[in-house]
């Protein structure tokens, strides 16, 4: 099987899908594997490092027109789902939710395309599951940019000239990113406090040495893949007033709550940034998705009331090396799982959970209802 691996066109993009160590073991398993000029250069890879493993360094166009097996990170550009053989297995971050032309064109060009985002989260997927490796590391980088953005130190610290308090960290979301977040600020010394509507997650929070704030929602609900449900609008209610009060005397907040497929609730509106304190920071995890922050911008760092409001997306490409490693092994897991050594292919058995989950289009076809309606 020709399996090729294309360099990521997004200008912002650092992270490459395999780094040089996979290369090797898609070889092992008997793959001819190409891959584009450049492809890990942002990450710290050279294309020395890949072809010393094996790799065969082509054009872009070739890659695209001779491969059977394509490895990405986000979804390939219209135009050149063109250049793919019918039958192409295309694997990336496809955004099935808000790219329904790419997902028309890509069943009509006959490509299979598994998405990412779509990995069921079964025990058997869990070394598959790319979301939660990225989300892990956005939630390191969320405080560490907070950190520099800060006017202030997070521990606390005793001086000839007194002692300064540690700073107060404010996470909303606690799902993987929102975990990460807690115990990098904790590690750093700060005083750490969160909330989630699902309130399982406080055992978890509580066990990270922080403190899980309570309040009374009501019912909130679950998914049987451990996503949150949407909150009625009286909920939002209730939440966005105990949410300001904790807001006004924290320094920094870190917002990660999302719906899975949906776009991200509004938790803090305009006006609780009066209240704050000059110089703190808030950072949006849930940016891509919309955001968690009313008025949050996408890609940038603005300035509100003297509060810093970070709406950088892509936090994970701010540490390439290792975000590359952990996506580069969740896709060369899921090579290996379905990989049939005796027709030495990758072996899309569509009766198995995982691809049932994650395959998008097929044989020309969008394969999931949830997307078949938007037809
Ligand atoms: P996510 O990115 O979809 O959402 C982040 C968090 O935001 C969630 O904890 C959610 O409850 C919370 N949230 C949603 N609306 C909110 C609101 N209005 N206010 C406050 N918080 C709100 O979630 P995720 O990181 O993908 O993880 C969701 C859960 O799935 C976690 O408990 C995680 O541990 C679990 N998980 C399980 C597996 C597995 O079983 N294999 C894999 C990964 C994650």
């Amino acid at each position: 099987m020709k399996i090729g691996i294309p360099r990521e066109t997004d200008p912002f993009e650092t992270r490459t899908p395999i780094v040089p160590k996979d290369i090797k073991v898609l070889v092992e398993l008997g793959a001819e594997v190409s891959f584009e000029k450049s492809l890990g250069l942002a990450a710290g890879y050279s294309d020395k490092a890949y072809m010393d493993l094996g790799a065969k360094k082509i054009s872009r166009a070739e890659l695209f027109s001779n491969s059977t097996l394509l490895l990405c990170i986000g979804p390939p550009k219209i135009v050149e789902v063109s250049l793919m053989q019918s039958g192409t297995i295309y694997v990336g971050f496809l955004n099935p939710f808000d790219n329904v032309d790419l997902l028309k064109v890509l069943a009509a060009q006959e490509v299979s395309a598994l998405s990412m985002e779509m990995i069921p989260r079964i025990t058997r997927a869990q070394n598959l599951d790319a979301l939660s490796s990225q989300a892990s590391l956005a939630g390191y980088v969320s405080v560490i940019q907070a950190a520099f953005h800060l006017n202030r130190i997070f521990p606390m610290m005793t001086t000839p000239a007194g002692t300064i308090p540690p700073a107060r960290v404010f996470v909303i979301g606690v799902g993987v990113a929102g975990l990460q977040a807690i115990a990098t600020a904790k590690r750093l010394g700060a005083r750490v406090e969160a909330f989630d509507t699902r309130p399982e997650v406080e055992e978890q929070v509580r066990s990270l040495g922080a403190k899980f704030l309570k309040v009374d929602l009501g019912k909130t609900e679950s998914t049987d893949q451990g996503y949150a449900k949407s909150l009625n609008i009286e909920q939002m209610r209730l939440q966005q007033i105990f949410i300001e009060k904790v807001c006004h005397y924290s320094d920094v907040v870190i917002t990660s709550a999302q719906i899975f497929g949906r776009k991200a609730p509004i938790i803090i509106k305009k006006h609780v940034l009066t209240g704050m304190r000059s110089g703190s920071v808030m950072v949006d995890l849930a940016v891509g998705t919309g955001g968690n922050i009313e008025g949050v911008v996408a890609g940038e760092i603005i300035e509100e009331h003297g509060v810093k409001i970070v709406g950088l997306e892509n936090l994970p490409g701010l540490v390439p090396a290792d975000s590359s490693r952990v996506y580069s092994s969740n896709i060369v897991n899921l090579v290996s799982v379905f990989w049939d050594e005796k027709a030495n292919n990758f072996f899309l058995n569509r009766e198995d959970e995982i691809i049932k989950a994650c395959l998008v289009t097929h044989g020309g076809q969008v394969c999931l209802e949830q997307f078949k309606s938007k037809f």
